[in-house]
C-alpha cells in the first residue's frame, strides 16, 4: 500500500525548487493576443513538450492547426486499462501587460513575502505546474502514478479558446478520459480552497444612436434638436439601479446557495484590497444578497468603450452619432437571448425625439455554465483537499466567463469536471502585479498528489 502522505510531503519539498521553472516559463511572455509573440508561444510549447518528456510522460507532443497557437499534449498510461484516465487541462498563454503599471518586471518571477509576482504566475502557469510537481513526486517516489493521466495545455485561452473545439475534433485521443481536472480557477481565500461549479456567460453588444447627416453648431441648434450623446447616456442609465448595478433580468438566488455563499470570505476589506479601491470608496451594498451572489449569480453590465468625443477633439457641436460597446455578464442558467432581449427592450423604450437605438451583438459570446458537482469524483476531490488543505473545497461560482469551460461542459457533459486552480482574491489576474500565493500553490501541489490516488480508487473500472 502506497503511503500517499509521504509522496505529498516529497512533492511539498520540491515546491521551492519549482519557482525557477515557473520563472523560466513566464519569461517567454507568451501573450496570445500579440501577433509578435507567436514565435515565443511556439518556443514555450516546445520547451513544455521537452519538459514533459523529461518528467516521465510519454507521447509528449505539440499539436498544431493552421492559424492557431499550438496545444501541448502528453500522457502516462502505465496504470493500465482498469484504472481511470484523468485529463488535466491548463493554458500556457498569458494576458498582455501593455498599459499596466507594474511594481515588478512583469515577465520575470519576483518573490516578495509569501507571493510570487509575474504575468502568468497564477493564471495559469502555477495551475498546471502544480500538477507537474505532483506527478514528478509520484514517479520519483514510486515509479508510477495511481491513475492514467493526460495533460492538455492550451495556447489560446486568454483570447477565448477560438480553436479549442477544432483541436478536440482533430485530436480526440488527447482529450479522451474518464474525468477532467480543469485547473484555471480560483480559491475564495488562501485558507479556503474552491471548486468552481458555475460561471457567468458573456455577451458584447454595440449600442448606437444617430440623429442627423452631419454635426451641427451647438449654440445654434442646442435645445432645439436632440443630442445623441445625451440620449445614449440617458438610455444607458436606465439599465442600472441607484447602485449602478444592472436591474434587468435578475435571477432568484437559491436560499441554500445563499447560505453557503456566506462562507466565501468576500468581506469589505477583501473587496477593497482585491479590487484596489481608493481610500473612501466603498464596495456596493449587499441589498439582501451576498457579494458572492452578486458576482456569481446575477447578470451585470459594463461599458467597454464609447465613441463620445475624446480629449483633443473638442468642438462646439452636437455630434451626429454616438455609440457604446457594452459587456453583459449572463447569469448561470440564463441564456444570452433572454438577457439581450431585456436589455434591448429597455434601451429602445421611450427614446426622445424619434431617435432610434440600434443594437448589434459582437462576436465572441460565451455561454453561462451551471453545474452540480456531485458523485464519486467529487467525493474524491473533497478527500484530497481535506488531506492537503484541512477542509473540503467550497463550491463557488465565478463571475467571469471562461469559454473553454462551457465548451468542455458541452462536449464532455457526462464526465466529472473538477475545476480548481491556484488563483486567490489577491492574485490580480489580468491586471498589474499578478501574483500567486506560495501557500496556495503548495497546498494545491499536495492536493493533486492525493487527488490522483483518490480518483484512482473512486473511478476504478
Ligand atoms: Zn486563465
Amino acid at each position: 500500500m502506497v503511503d500517499v502522505s509521504r509522496i505529498a510531503l516529497a512533492a511539498e519539498q520540491s515546491v521551492e525548487g519549482s519557482f525557477a521553472r515557473l520563472g523560466r516559463y513566464l519569461a517567454f511572455a507568451p501573450i496570445s493576443s500579440d501577433p509578435e509573440a507567436k514565435p515565443r508561444l511556439a518556443a514555450l510549447a516546445e520547451t513544455l513538450r521537452a519538459d514533459l518528456t523529461t518528467l516521465g510522460m510519454s507521447r509528449a507532443r505539440v499539436l498544431e492547426l493552421p492559424d492557431a497557437h499550438p496545444c501541448v499534449a502528453a500522457e502516462w498510461m502505465g496504470a493500465g486499462p482498469s484504472a481511470p484516465t484523468v485529463l488535466i487541462y491548463g493554458h500556457f498563454d498569458v494576458q498582455p501587460v501593455k498599459g499596466e503599471t507594474w511594481t515588478t518586471e512583469p515577465h520575470a518571477l519576483v518573490r516578495k513575502g509569501d507571493r510570487l509576482f509575474g504575468r502568468g504566475s497564477a493564471d495559469d502557469m502555477g495551475g498546471w505546474l502544480s500538477h507537474f510537481i505532483a506527478m514528478e513526486a509520484w514517479l520519483r517516489e514510486t515509479g508510477s502514478l495511481p491513475c492514467n493521466i493526460k495533460i492538455l495545455l492550451e495556447g489560446e485561452e486568454e483570447i477565448g479558446s477560438p480553436n479549442l473545439e477544432r483541436f478536440m475534433d482533430a485530436h480526440p485521443d488527447a482529450f479522451d478520459s474518464d474525468a477532467m481536472v480543469l485547473t484555471d480557477c480560483e480559491n475564495p481565500s488562501v485558507d479556503i480552497p474552491g471548486l468552481t461549479v458555475s460561471l457567468r456567460g458573456l455577451l458584447e453588444v454595440e449600442v448606437s444612436i444617430t440623429s442627423a447627416q452631419s454635426d451641427v453648431h451647438s449654440g445654434l441648434w442646442g435645445n432645439i434638436v436632440p443630442d445623441p450623446a445625451m440620449a445614449l447616456i440617458t438610455q444607458l442609465a436606465r439599465l442600472v439601479d441607484a447602485d449602478g448595478r444592472l436591474k434587468l433580468a435578475r435571477r432568484d438566488v437559491d436560499p441554500a446557495w445563499l447560505v453557503t455563499s456566506r462562507d466565501v470570505p468576500l468581506t469589505s476589506a477583501v473587496i477593497r484590497s482585491g479590487a484596489r479601491l481608493l481610500e473612501g470608496v466603498d464596495p456596493l451594498p449587499d441589498r439582501g444578497l451576498t457579494p458572492a451572489a452578486w458576482v456569481a449569480r446575477q447578470p451585470a453590465v459594463t461599458v467597454l468603450s464609447t465613441t463620445f468625443p475624446a480629449p483633443g477633439t473638442e468642438k462646439n457641436a452636437i455630434r451626429k452619432s454616438v455609440s457604446a460597446k457594452l459587456s453583459l455578464r449572463i447569469a448561470p442558467g440564463q441564456t444570452s437571448e433572454e438577457l439581450f432581449e431585456a436589455v434591448a427592450a429597455e434601451l429602445r423604450r421611450d427614446v426622445p425625439a424619434g431617435l432610434s437605438v440600434t443594437l448589434t451583438t459582437l462576436p465572441g459570446a460565451a455561454s453561462s455554465w451551471d453545474y452540480v458537482a456531485e458523485g464519486p469524483a467529487f467525493d474524491a476531490a473533497d478527500r484530497a483537499y481535506v488531506a492537503a488543505w484541512g477542509r473540503p473545497p467550497l463550491r463557488i461560482g465565478l463571475g467571469g466567463s471562461i469559454p473553454f469551460v462551457a465548451l468542455f461542459g458541452k462536449r464532455f457533459a457526462r464526465l466529472p469536471l473538477v475545476l480548481n486552480g491556484v488563483i486567490d482574491p489577491e492574485t490580480g489576474a489580468h491586471g498589474p502585479d499578478e501574483s500567486m500565493h506560495i501557500g496556495v500553490y503548495t497546498k494545491t501541489v499536495k492536493a493533486n498528489v492525493h487527488l490522483y490516488a483518490e480518483l484512482a480508487t473512486a473511478l476504478k473500472k
